[in-house]
């Protein structure tokens, strides 16, 4: 997945809910009247399943981690 722009301190993804790949989070670039808006991306390429939020990351990088990861790392973590 290309990136518009880079992104710094990117934060930790999950891998994808459903194929267990790798989760990108990109950053584009969408027209918006004469001007532009910056849009971040999050999800999974093979899927083809993605969160979109503007101007800011925090939402739908909480939204694809998810309570329910939190829950599974816990439980990972016990098992190992
Ligand atoms: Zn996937």
């Amino acid at each position: 997945m290309k990136s518009d722009f880079p992104i710094d301190n990117k934060p930790e993804l999950r891998n994808c809910p459903f194929c267990g790949n790798e989760a990108y989070l990109i950053g584009l670039f969408v027209p918006y009247d004469d001007d532009e808006i910056n849009e971040y991306q999050v999800g999974c390429e093979e899927c083809g399943i993605h969160f979109n939020q503007s101007w800011e990351y925090d939402a739908i990088v909480d939204l694809w981690n998810g309570e329910y990861y939190k829950n599974e790392q816990k439980t990972e973590k016990e098992i190992y």
